[in-house]
């Protein structure tokens, strides 16, 4: 794992492991340059992208496009009944409203 190396990110050292006994590694988002704590796990599956920065910069282009077609939306939406493991209350990215009533719903990037 410490040699790792991808367009995305770099693996700079060991950081421990969490409550869980995961091996938790230090890296540099090479999108920012921000140096983050993530999962080993998360990094051999392909899920780390950035420290987050990637993420949120798509978003904005999702927000955008929504404006410019003047599309009714709410960005974080959750349900109280929307749970995931272990009880943490899960949230969309946006969810779409037609005349007030939700009509579609977006994750970007997630599952
Ligand atoms: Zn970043």
């Amino acid at each position: 794992m410490l040699n790792y190396e991808d367009d995305n990110i770099k693996v700079l050292e060991y950081a421990g492991s969490d409550n869980q006994q995961i091996a938790k590694w230090k890296c540099l988002c090479k999108h920012c340059g921000n140096i983050f704590i993530t999962r080993g796990s998360t990094i051999r599956n392909g899920d780390t992208q950035s420290c987050g920065c990637v993420h949120s910069q798509n978003e904005k282009k999702i927000t955008k496009m929504l404006l410019e077609n003047n599309i009714e939306f709410a960005t974080q939406y959750t349900f109280s009944d929307l749970k995931g493991i272990g009880g943490r209350s899960l949230k969309f990215d946006f969810a779409i409203f037609k005349e007030g009533q939700l009509s579609h719903l977006i994750e970007y990037n997630g599952i």
